[in-house]
C-alpha cells in the first residue's frame, strides 16, 4: 500500500500584525536572550569537550547566540560505531515506524517547532522571515512527508510478472554500511533532507552540518530526537571536514555519502573515495549536489516586467547564496534601456541590515571568507576595463558580513563573474545583439562547467522552444518565464549534472532509490 496523497506544508505571510509574526518575533527574542549550549549527539547521548566554538550571527558578528562543541577523529570514530550499533535494530523495524517517526518530525516542525526553527536559521544563517519559512519551516516539512510517500511507492513496486509456480519479489535493502551526510550551510531543509532520507529508506548516518549551520541543525535534531528517531540512528558530529573524511573514507563499512556543498569538496571526496575503493565492502554510492552558475535569458519578445522581477528575485533572494540564484543574465539590446532602469530602480529599493527588522531584504553573507571573496571580486570589477558596476558595488564587515547588493554590466560574455560562481549578491549582466540569439545560446551552454538552473523569459513561443532545447543539458531545472530559485518538494525535482553534481533530484523517488540496495528473490513452488 501508499501512504496518502501529501500536500505542500502553506507558506505563512508574516504580514504586519499577524500571528505568526508576533510569534516568530517573541521566538527571536527568546533566542537573543540566552546563550545556547550545544552538544554532538553520538549513539543518543550528548557529547561535550573541551573545545567549544562561539556562534554568531553573520548579520551581527559581535554577538555570541551560544556555544558548540567541536568534536575530532574520536567522535568521528564514535559516530561510526554508534550508527552501526544501531542498524540492525533499525532494519528490522517495519517501514512504517520509520514512516511515523519521520511524519512526526514533519508535524513537529510545522507546528510547535516551527518559529524555533526559523528563527534559528534567520540568526545562525542570516536570513530574513520569508526565506526561512520557506526554507526551515516548509521545504523541510515537504521532503519529510514526501519522501515517506516516495518511499511507500518503492516498496509497491515488483517485479509484474511471476509466472504460475513461481513468485517473484524485491526486497529493498537498506545499504550495507553507514551513510555520511555532509549538509551545506545555505539551507536548513537540505540540512535535515540529507541525512533524513538515507535514515528513512532503513540506514543509519552520520551527519556532519556545515560549521555554519550548527545552530539550526542543533534544533533539528531536537526535533528527530523528539520525534523518536532512536538513539545512535542519526548521529550529529561537529569537526573539521577533512578530519572527518579520513576516518569515515577509510571505513569498510563507508556506504555512501549525501552531500551537497562546493564543486572542489566533492571533487576531493571522489577522488578520496576512489583512492580508498579497495577497503569497502560495496562500492559506495555518491551522491551530490555542488556549485551552479545559474543563467537567465532574456528574449526581446519578454515582458519586461516578468523578466526584471525573475531577475532581481533570482539573483538576491538570500543574498544570492543559494546554488540556484541567477548569476549570470543575458538581455537583448532592444530591450536594455527599458530592463535597466526596472533591475537598478528595484535592487537600489531593497533595504539591507540585520533579520530582526522583518523590512531588511538583504542580509549578511554567511562568514567573513564568503565577504573577502566577494570584495574582491568587485573591487576587480571596479578596476576592469570589461565591467561596469551599474549598482552597489559597496561593503562593510563592521558589524555584520554586508555585501551591498550588486549589478556589474560586463562587456564580454566571458568575463570573470559571467563564468565562475560568486555565491553572494552580486549578478552580471550581458547585453547581447538581438539578432545574436542563436549565438547567444550557445554561449550560454559554453560558458560554464555548471548546469544546475536556468531560466528563459519569452512570449515568442518558437524562441521558448528554441532555449528549452539549446540548452537542455545546461540545468537540471528549467524555467520558463520564472526565476531559477525555489524549487517545490513534489512539484519540481531538484538537481542538476555537470560540474553541478550527480543530479539524484532532490525530494524524489530517484534520490531515495541510491539509499537501498536491492535484493530479488525468486521463489519457486
Ligand atoms: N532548491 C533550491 C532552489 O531551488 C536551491 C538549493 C541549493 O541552493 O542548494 O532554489
Amino acid at each position: 500500500f501508499k501512504v496518502p496523497d501529501p500536500v505542500n506544508e502553506p507558506v505563512l505571510s508574516y504580514a504586519v500584525g499577524s500571528k505568526e509574526r508576533k510569534l516568530l518575533q517573541q521566538a527571536l527574542q527568546a533566542a537573543l536572550a540566552v546563550q545556547v549550549d550545544i552538544p554532538m549527539y553520538i549513539g543518543g547521548e550528548a557529547v561535550r569537550t573541551e573545545h567549544q566554538i562561539a556562534i554568531r550571527p553573520p548579520h551581527a558578528h559581535k554577538h555570541v547566540l551560544g556555544y558548540y562543541h567541536y568534536g575530532d577523529k574520536s567522535h568521528v570514530q564514535a559516530a561510526i560505531d554508534a550508527a552501526l550499533k544501531a542498524k540492525e535494530a533499525w532494519e528490522g523495524l517495519p517501514w512504517e515506524e520509520r514512516a511515523a517517526i519521520f511524519l512526526r518530525a514533519a508535524d513537529l516542525i510545522a507546528g510547535p517547532y516551527r518559529y524555533k526553527l526559523n528563527a534559528a536559521t534567520m540568526l545562525g544563517q542570516s536570513k530574513n522571515a520569508f526565506q526561512a519559512e520557506i526554507d526551515s519551516a516548509c521545504e523541510i516539512v515537504d521532503f519529510l512527508r514526501f519522501n515517506v510517500r516516495y518511499m511507500s511507492e518503492i516498496y509497491a513496486q515488483q517485479p509484474p510478472v511471476s509466472p504460475r509456480g513461481s513468485w517473484n519479489r524485491v526486497e529493498q535493502r537498506p545499504l550495507e554500511g553507514f551513510v555520511f551526510a555532509l549538509t551545506p550551510f545555505n539551507f536548513t531543509a537540505i540540512a535535515g533532507n540529507l541525512p533524513t532520507s538515507a535514515a528513512l529508506m532503513g540506514n543509519v548516518v552520520v551527519w556532519k552540518p556545515a560549521n555554519t549551520q550548527v545552530y539550526a541543525a542543533h534544533v533539528l535534531m531536537e526535533v528527530f530526537r523528539e520525534a523518536g528517531v532512536p538513539d545512535g540512528v542519526i548521529n550529529l558530529i561537529y569537526t573539521d571536514g577533512p578530519e572527518a573524511g579520513e576516518v569515515i573514507f577509510k571505513h569498510r563499512d563507508f556506504a555512501g555519502i549525501h552531500f551537497t556543498g562546493s564543486t572542489a569538496v566533492f571533487q576531493q571526496i571522489w577522488k578520496t573515495i576512489g583512492e580508498n575503493i579497495h577497503r569497502y565492502r560495496s562500492y559506495p554510492r555518491i551522491v551530490g549536489e555542488t556549485g551552479g552558475k545559474d543563467f537567465i535569458l532574456v528574449h526581446r519578445s519578454a515582458d519586461v516586467k516578468v523578466a526584471a522581477t525573475a531577475i532581481v528575485r533570482g539573483a538576491f533572494e538570500y543574498q544570492g547564496q543559494k546554488c540556484s540564484a541567477a548569476s549570470r543574465v543575458y538581455i537583448p539590446q532592444s530591450l536594455w534601456p527599458e530592463l535597466k532602469d526596472l533591475i537598478v530602480r528595484d535592487v537600489e529599493s531593497f533595504k539591507v541590515g540585520p533579520v530582526d527588522d522583518f523590512t531588511n531584504f538583504i542580509n549578511a553573507v554567511i562568514d567573513e571568507k564568503s565577504f573577502d571573496k566577494l570584495a574582491k571580486y568587485i573591487d576587480a570589477a571596479k578596476q576592469d576595463s570589461d565591467a561596469e558596476i551599474l549598482v552597489g558595488g559597496t561593503y562593510d564587515k563592521s558589524e555584520g558580513y554586508y555585501i551591498y547588493p550588486t549589478v556589474i554590466q560586463a562587456k564580454r560574455p566571458d568575463y570573470v563573474t559571467m563564468c565562475e560562481e560568486l555565491f553572494g549578491p552580486v549578478l552580471t549582466v550581458y547585453v547581447y545583439e538581438d539578432g545574436k540569439w542563436g549565438e547567444i545560446l550557445e554561449v550560454i551552454d559554453n560558458t560554464s562547467i555548471y548546469a544546475l538552473t536556468g531560466a528563459v523569459i519569452a512570449r515568442d513561443r518558437y524562441a521558448i522552444s528554441e532555449a528549452t532545447h539549446a540548452l537542455r543539458h545546461s540545468a537540471g531545472n528549467f524555467y520558463v518565464n520564472d526565476k531559477c530559485t525555489g524549487a517545490v518538494v513534489g512539484q519540481q525535482p531538484f538537481g542538476g549534472a555537470r560540474g553541478s553534481g550527480t543530479n539524484d533530484k532532490a525530494g524524489s523517488m530517484i534520490n531515495l532509490l541510491r539509499w537501498v540496495s536491492p535484493r530479488t528473490i525468486k521463489e519457486t513452488f
